[in-house]
């Protein structure tokens, strides 16, 4: 092994040893982060929440021209049910 090979075997593995701290050390930083935000969080379920979410979904349900595009965010329709009139299906 000549002094370059040695050189470029050590820079490849400080390299390495960087690249494994920095995702050890991010993996941390996101457990640490969602513990903290959950020991924050009130327990139980959260009515306001469930409640925006379920407006959301009724009126998103109620703006859409069949249940197979409310659920899948207008990507499908349903061509049996729908009420779009630009139908391409
Ligand atoms: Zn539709």
């Amino acid at each position: 092994m000549t002094l370059a090979d040695a050189y470029a075997l050590a820079t490849l593995t400080g390299t390495l040893m960087l690249a494994v701290g920095w995702c050890i050390g991010r993996y941390h930083r996101r457990t640490d982060a969602s513990r903290a935000e959950r020991v924050a969080r009130p327990p139980g379920p959260h009515p306001a929440a469930v409640a925006d979410e379920l407006a959301l979904a009724l009126a998103a349900l109620a703006t859409s021209c069949c249940l197979t595009a409310a659920v899948t965010a207008g990507a499908e329709h349903d061509p049996a049910h729908c009420t779009r009139k630009d139908q391409t299906l």
